[in-house]
Protein backbone atom coordinates (compact mmCIF):
# COMPACT_ATOMS: atom_id res chain seq x y z
CA UNK A 1 0.00 0.00 0.00
CA UNK A 2 1.30 3.46 -0.92
CA UNK A 3 1.50 5.94 1.43
CA UNK A 4 -0.99 9.58 2.03
CA UNK A 5 0.18 11.99 -0.99
CA UNK A 6 1.49 15.26 0.90
CA UNK A 7 -1.33 16.96 0.17
CA UNK A 8 -4.00 13.78 2.31
CA UNK A 9 -1.16 14.11 4.83
CA UNK A 10 -1.73 18.14 5.03
CA UNK A 11 1.85 18.98 4.28
CA UNK A 12 2.64 22.28 3.77
CA UNK A 13 5.69 24.45 2.37
CA UNK A 14 6.48 25.75 5.78
CA UNK A 15 7.12 22.47 7.15
CA UNK A 16 9.41 21.55 4.33
CA UNK A 17 11.47 24.71 4.36
CA UNK A 18 11.44 24.03 8.38
CA UNK A 19 13.26 20.76 7.48
CA UNK A 20 15.55 22.64 5.82
CA UNK A 21 18.72 25.13 6.25
CA UNK A 22 19.10 28.18 4.48
CA UNK A 23 22.64 28.45 3.18
CA UNK A 24 23.17 31.77 0.98
CA UNK A 25 19.55 31.22 -0.64
CA UNK A 26 19.47 27.48 -1.27
CA UNK A 27 17.59 25.74 1.10
CA UNK A 28 19.49 22.80 1.61
CA UNK A 29 17.39 19.62 2.98
CA UNK A 30 18.59 18.02 6.22
CA UNK A 31 15.85 15.00 5.79
CA UNK A 32 16.07 11.89 4.09
CA UNK A 33 17.64 10.84 0.77
CA UNK A 34 17.10 8.48 -1.96
CA UNK A 35 19.79 6.16 -3.65
CA UNK A 36 20.54 9.05 -5.28
CA UNK A 37 21.47 11.49 -2.55
CA UNK A 38 18.11 13.16 -4.02
CA UNK A 39 15.74 14.86 -0.77
CA UNK A 40 12.83 12.63 0.09
CA UNK A 41 9.93 13.23 2.28
CA UNK A 42 7.95 9.79 2.87
CA UNK A 43 8.08 8.00 -0.09
CA UNK A 44 8.35 11.02 -2.81
CA UNK A 45 10.66 13.30 -4.06
CA UNK A 46 10.99 16.28 -2.04
CA UNK A 47 11.91 18.57 -5.23
CA UNK A 48 8.63 17.51 -6.75
CA UNK A 49 6.64 17.66 -3.08
CA UNK A 50 7.90 21.56 -3.25
CA UNK A 51 7.44 22.38 -7.05
CA UNK A 52 3.94 21.20 -6.57
CA UNK A 53 3.35 22.92 -3.21
CA UNK A 54 4.53 26.28 -4.86
CA UNK A 55 4.38 25.80 -8.77
CA UNK A 56 1.58 23.50 -9.18
CA UNK A 57 1.04 20.40 -11.20
CA UNK A 58 3.64 18.91 -13.14
CA UNK A 59 3.75 18.04 -16.73
CA UNK A 60 4.21 14.79 -17.52
CA UNK A 61 7.39 13.52 -19.07
CA UNK A 62 8.93 16.66 -16.91
CA UNK A 63 11.57 16.36 -13.95
CA UNK A 64 12.30 18.27 -11.62
CA UNK A 65 15.70 19.09 -11.55
CA UNK A 66 18.08 21.39 -9.58
CA UNK A 67 19.70 24.21 -11.35
CA UNK A 68 22.26 25.33 -8.52
CA UNK A 69 24.14 22.22 -8.33
CA UNK A 70 23.56 21.56 -4.93
CA UNK A 71 21.25 18.24 -4.83
CA UNK A 72 19.95 18.97 -1.15
CA UNK A 73 18.64 22.23 -2.54
CA UNK A 74 15.06 23.11 -2.57
CA UNK A 75 14.71 26.43 -3.90
CA UNK A 76 16.60 26.54 -7.04
CA UNK A 77 14.19 23.98 -8.55
CA UNK A 78 13.64 23.77 -12.89
CA UNK A 79 11.64 21.67 -14.64
CA UNK A 80 13.51 19.50 -17.20
CA UNK A 81 13.14 16.50 -19.01
CA UNK A 82 15.10 13.06 -18.72
CA UNK A 83 16.40 13.59 -22.61
CA UNK A 84 17.49 17.03 -21.23
CA UNK A 85 18.99 15.74 -18.22
CA UNK A 86 20.87 13.06 -19.98
CA UNK A 87 21.93 15.39 -22.12
CA UNK A 88 23.91 17.40 -19.43
CA UNK A 89 25.39 14.15 -18.08
CA UNK A 90 26.50 13.58 -21.42
CA UNK A 91 28.17 16.44 -22.18
CA UNK A 92 30.11 15.90 -18.59
CA UNK A 93 30.83 12.84 -20.06
CA UNK A 94 32.19 13.89 -23.46
CA UNK A 95 34.61 16.64 -21.76
CA UNK A 96 36.44 13.72 -20.59
CA UNK A 97 36.49 11.25 -23.36
CA UNK A 98 37.95 14.63 -25.54
CA UNK A 99 40.46 14.95 -22.54
CA UNK A 100 41.90 11.25 -23.46
CA UNK A 101 41.08 11.88 -26.97
CA UNK A 102 43.50 14.95 -26.80
CA UNK A 103 46.27 12.92 -25.32
CA UNK A 104 45.97 10.73 -27.79
CA UNK A 105 46.46 12.57 -30.67
CA UNK A 106 49.39 14.57 -28.71
CA UNK A 107 50.73 11.16 -28.40
CA UNK A 108 50.44 10.01 -32.19
CA UNK A 109 51.72 13.59 -32.92
CA UNK A 110 54.97 13.12 -30.78
CA UNK A 111 55.93 9.61 -31.53
CA UNK A 112 54.07 8.29 -34.66
CA UNK A 113 56.80 11.89 -36.31
CA UNK A 114 59.85 9.56 -37.91
CA UNK A 115 63.06 11.59 -38.33
CA UNK A 116 64.14 13.62 -41.41
CA UNK A 117 66.62 12.06 -41.88
CA UNK A 118 64.91 8.47 -42.28
CA UNK A 119 62.04 10.73 -44.49
CA UNK A 120 65.38 11.17 -46.57
CA UNK A 121 66.28 7.86 -47.05
CA UNK A 122 62.70 7.07 -47.69
CA UNK A 123 62.39 9.50 -50.49
CA UNK A 124 66.46 8.45 -52.09
CA UNK A 125 65.72 4.73 -51.71
CA UNK A 126 64.70 3.19 -54.98
CA UNK A 127 63.26 -0.14 -52.37
CA UNK A 128 59.96 -1.15 -52.89
CA UNK A 129 57.98 0.65 -50.19
CA UNK A 130 57.68 -2.83 -48.25
CA UNK A 131 61.16 -3.12 -47.95
CA UNK A 132 61.97 0.34 -46.87
CA UNK A 133 58.99 -0.50 -44.32
CA UNK A 134 60.53 -3.47 -42.70
CA UNK A 135 64.32 -2.00 -42.86
CA UNK A 136 63.13 1.20 -41.02
CA UNK A 137 60.25 -0.27 -38.79
CA UNK A 138 57.49 2.25 -40.15
CA UNK A 139 54.39 1.31 -41.77
CA UNK A 140 54.26 0.85 -45.62
CA UNK A 141 51.62 3.75 -45.93
CA UNK A 142 53.55 6.13 -44.26
CA UNK A 143 56.35 5.16 -46.95
CA UNK A 144 54.33 5.78 -49.39
CA UNK A 145 52.79 9.36 -48.04
CA UNK A 146 56.38 10.44 -47.95
CA UNK A 147 57.63 9.52 -51.23
CA UNK A 148 54.29 11.17 -52.31
CA UNK A 149 55.33 14.03 -50.32
CA UNK A 150 52.27 14.23 -48.38
CA UNK A 151 53.73 13.64 -45.54
CA UNK A 152 57.44 15.08 -43.86
CA UNK A 153 57.59 18.57 -45.30
CA UNK A 154 61.14 19.57 -45.17
CA UNK A 155 59.74 22.65 -42.99
CA UNK A 156 61.79 21.65 -40.19
CA UNK A 157 65.79 22.69 -40.37
CA UNK A 158 68.41 19.97 -39.38
CA UNK A 159 70.81 21.82 -37.59
CA UNK A 160 73.52 19.41 -38.63
CA UNK A 161 73.05 19.52 -42.45
CA UNK A 162 75.36 21.49 -43.48
CA UNK A 163 77.94 19.76 -41.49
CA UNK A 164 77.94 16.46 -43.13
CA UNK A 165 78.30 17.57 -46.40
ZN1 LIG B 1 20.26 26.20 -4.50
Amino acid sequence: MSRKTWREAGLTIEQMYARCTDDCGCMLWTGAHNHKGHPKIRDESARRVVWEMTEGPIPPGKLVSVDCGRPQCLSHLVLTTKAEAARKANARADVKIKKSLGNAKAAREKFGRITIDIAREIRASAETGKSIAERLSVSTSLVSLVRRGKSWREATTNPFAGLAR
